[in-house]
């Protein structure tokens, strides 16, 4: 077991090196576990977004990974300790808080934890689906759209995610069948007009994914949909299908000992980033389903830093 520490942060997106660069700076010697592939990509879901055009101070946008490689080098520069593992378990019933992590899953304990874990995608929950992923079904058409070059493919959803899935995949694919299961679209308008306007996608409204197919050749040659309204089904003719649905709050390890949203999400005070555990501060997307945004996560990441802050002068550690 390694020394006690000040802080612990679990998770490397916007809210996780926003935290890391504050408590650096409040000199509070933060060591972060970034994670491995397994329990959420290092960097977090920017890792997997083409061109951010929204974060400020990026006139003429910037790749998400290019993004989070500066707030790494940011925070490493601050003097945030950066382990690349994941966390597998905490404890949370007893003061100071243990953190296990890594193969060997050695303990680490801290005075205070933030938790900065993210949300991943959600999946429709098919068998074919499970089956067919990484064979043709995919929930990130950034990473794996070029597998796709000049080929039909279908993307599932209605919100902003599928939108954009859909504009980026119309970039790289012949043609794009975007599938929605209501007859109107969740996205913000901006991006339902991108859409729409697009030549190359066309919308089925009031649809759903009966199966993807074909199990039995482990690859996609087709999604059959039924229409919600006539129950009729046909089968798209694509090689590849995009869900994007939504996502889930990477929250499993926590919700033995943290309150949780009915959704999954962490439960925060309003207004702050204070789980219902003392010392434990929750930050970005895993405790946020209403902004969800790389500015909002670095910013209660920001604030997560300064509640430890006051947290320890308060207990007399800092
Ligand atoms: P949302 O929850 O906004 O949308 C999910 C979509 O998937 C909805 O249309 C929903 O249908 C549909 N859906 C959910 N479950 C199923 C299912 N089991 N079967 C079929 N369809 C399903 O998630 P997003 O990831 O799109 O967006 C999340 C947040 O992130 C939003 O606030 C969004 O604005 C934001 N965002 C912003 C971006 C940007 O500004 N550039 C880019 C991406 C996301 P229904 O509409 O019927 O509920």
């Amino acid at each position: 077991m390694s020394e006690l520490r000040k802080v612990i942060i679990i998770g490397s997106g916007p809210a996780g090196h926003a935290a890391g660069i504050y408590a650096a700076r409040a000199n509070l010697k933060p060591l972060m576990f970034e994670g491995l592939a397994r329990g959420g990509i290092p960097g977090g879901q920017l890792m997997i977004t083409n061109d951010v055009e929204n974060y400020p101070g990026f006139p003429a946008k910037i790749a998400g990974p290019e993004l989070m490689a500066a707030m790494r080098e940011q925070g490493v520069h601050q003097g945030v300790e950066i382990r690349s593992e994941d966390v597998n378990k905490v404890d949370f019933s007893k003061h100071p808080f243990s953190v296990w992590a890594g193969d060997d899953n050695v303990e680490f304990k801290a005075d205070t934890v933030i938790i900065a874990t993210g949300a991943q995608a959600k999946w429709l929950g098919l068998a074919s689906e499970t089956a067919l992923q990484g064979k043709g079904v995919s929930a990130c058409a950034v990473c794996d759209g070029a597998f796709f070059r000049n080929q039909d493919v279908a993307v599932v959803g209605g919100g902003d995610t599928a939108m954009e899935e859909a504009m980026y995949l119309s970039g790289v694919c012949r043609s794009i069948t975007l599938i929605h299961r209501r007859d109107e679209l969740r996205a913000s308008k901006a991006m339902q007009d991108r859409v729409l306007s697009n030549p190359k996608i066309e919308v089925l409204y009031d649809t759903e994914v009966d199966e993807i197919l074909d199990v039995a050749k482990g690859e996609v040659v087709g999604v059959r949909v039924r229409n919600k309204k006539t129950k009729a089904t046909h089968v798209l003719n694509v090689t590849g299908c995009f869900i994007a649905i939504g996502h889930t709050p990477n929250s499993d390890i926590f919700k033995e000992f943290l309150e949780l949203h009915d959704n999954g999400y962490i439960r925060t005070k309003p207004g702050t980033t204070q789980t219902s555990v003392q010392g434990v501060f929750a930050a970005g997307d895993v405790q946020d389903f209403v902004y969800r945004q790389a500015v909002t996560a670095a910013g209660s990441g920001c604030m997560a830093a300064l509640e430890v802050e006051r947290w320890l002068a308060a207990h007399g550690s800092h």
